[in-house]
């Protein structure tokens, strides 16, 4: 089969979140199971073209936009595992400093930006020919290529057998726009209706996807459950529940050579589950990093975060003076909303000898911190998957998490008596659920024979693409053989 995934971001190209890593590396997996995987991203400013010596494929593509044709480049790069990566560009559109907006909010243009980006995927297919089996397209900005599929290309030959598939990353970004963006889009006013794109009196690309494609994904079961409730559905529970039948949930797992202690070279020291020595130097570095006391009894936590509500930092900001009094340490790196960014500033000030707040993203500085970390703090209002727990598994740091999502599938709490679990969990999303359950984690933490025991757990897991990349591969190949529907 061949396999086209549509994504605006992918490692190592470019990533604002655990998108990037999924589409980075699942692509791979299932091309090493022996399936066909090219992918698509627009191309923006930080994918250089010398860096990664891409290959211009065709210098001049129509692409439609409106009522206008608009022109573009696309560029190839070739991976070793032999999947193949298409940039489209177009400079005006892409060449920016970031991906979809600044801390501010985000590029008014985005609709025109993704509607040339999915249009000119379907026609660099086209002039390519490269037909495809199955379109798997990621979140809101490639929401629209299935209802492009059913619509503006439903009597085009080249894809009369092309079936798509829609996963969502995270159903809070949902791609809507105003009425006046439906022309952009170059569909017809018949799509703006409550039972296609229209939703709340904007136009939903991300609707497109959920309505048009024939499979949906979400990333990992119980937030395939979630989002059927009014609770967690963001508006989109009603469309969801229509299309239960066809929604499944697939956990996403991390990219083990990338995430790997044992060889990492940018954290201090290596290390292992059977040989763990190598993580008091890399808090005891992390530690200094910060100008904490350095001192492996005091418990250091760790975030690595976008700084968004999602996050669960409305629950965690009030618990800081808290913390801070029960002598922990604690490093946070993320950037986000401009609320979040002033507030950290001030408490980092507060507590400088206990609180290193980095507002940036820095890949190098994640990795020391997961790997310096004793505990991981992921505090979600909602969370669909979250790579931040199955990475700090793998650095021997124990995730601190509330019930919810991929959280929830994946981190068991920790019972003392029986040795079992691999995290710490609370279901209420309060401040003071969060630092009940730091203080059952701290208490645990006394005890070294025990927290190496739900450290090991946790190391032990095998959170891999492997098991996932074959989930993916029958749903291509149960998608495939549905019928076409129009
Ligand atoms: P989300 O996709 O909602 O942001 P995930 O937990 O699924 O959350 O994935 C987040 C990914 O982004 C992880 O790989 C995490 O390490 C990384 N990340 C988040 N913020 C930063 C940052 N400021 N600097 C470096 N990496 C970051």
């Amino acid at each position: 089969m061949r396999i086209v995934f549509v994504s605006p971001e992918m490692v190592p190209f470019a990533k604002t979140g655990g998108l990037a890593d999924v589409t980075g590396t699942l692509p791979k997996e299932i091309q090493v199971l022996g399936q066909e995987v090219i992918c698509f991203v627009p191309k923006y400013k930080k994918v250089d073209v010398n860096r990664w010596s891409l290959k211009e494929v065709i210098d001049r593509l129509q692409i439609p936009v409106g009522s206008e044709a608009e022109t573009g480049r696309v560029f190839r790069f070739d991976d070793p595992s032999g999947v193949k990566v298409y940039f489209i560009d177009q400079p005006e559109y892409f060449s920016r400093d970031e991906l979809y907006g600044t801390p501010l909010g985000d590029y008014p243009d985005n609709d025109r930006r993704f509607v040339f980006f999915q249009r000119g995927v379907l026609e660099a297919l086209k002039k390519l020919n490269l037909k495809p089996d199955v379109i798997h397209c990621h979140d809101w900005q490639a929401g629209l290529t299935s209802t492009y599929l059913k619509t503006l290309y439903s009597n085009d030959p080249f894809f009369a057998k092309t079936k798509s598939i829609f996963t969502i990353h995270n159903l809070a970004y949902q791609g809507n726009f105003p009425p006046d963006s439906l022309p952009v889009t170059g569909l017809s006013w018949d799509e703006f209706k409550l039972e296609r794109l229209e939703f709340y009196g904007k136009v939903s690309f991300l609707k497109g996807g959920l309505v048009y494609s024939d499979e949906l994904t979400t990333v990992s079961p119980r937030y395939a459950q979630e989002i059927q409730t009014k609770e967690f559905g963001c508006g989109m529970e009603g469309v969801l529940q229509t299309r239960r039948n066809d929604l499944v949930g697939i956990v996403n797992g991390i990219d083990l050579e990338e995430w790997n202690p044992e060889k990492d070279p940018d954290i201090a020291a290596n290390f292992s589950a059977r040989k763990l020595e190598g993580k008091a130097a890399c808090k005891a570095t992390l530690q200094k990093e910060n100008r904490f006391k350095v001192d492996p009894q005091i418990p250091l936590l760790g975030i690595v975060t976008r700084l968004a509500d999602q996050k669960g930092l409305d629950i965690l900001a009030p618990a800081i003076d808290a913390l801070m009094k029960r002598g922990v340490q604690m490093v946070l790196l993320g950037t986000g909303d401009e609320k979040y960014h002033q507030l950290l500033r001030d408490l980092n000030k507060k507590y400088s000898h206990q609180l290193g707040a980095h507002i940036l993203f820095d890949a190098k500085m994640a990795k020391r911190i997961y790997a310096g970390s004793d505990i991981f703090l992921m505090p979600s209002r909602f969370e669909p998957c979250g790579l931040g727990q199955l990475i700090s598994f793998r650095f021997g740091t124990v995730p601190l998490v509330r019930e919810t999502g991929g959280l929830a599938d994946t981190v068991i709490d920790f019972d003392p008596r029986s040795g079992e679990g691999n995290g710490f969990v609370f279901k209420e999303y309060e401040t003071k659920t969060l630092l009940g359950t730091l203080d059952r984690a701290l208490v645990v933490y006394e005890d070294p024979k025990l927290w190496a025991k739900v450290v090991k757990n946790g190391m032990k897991a095998d959170f891999s693409w492997r098991a996932s990349a074959r989930k993916y591969i029958e749903l291509y190949e149960r998608v495939k053989r549905k019928p076409v529907t129009v």
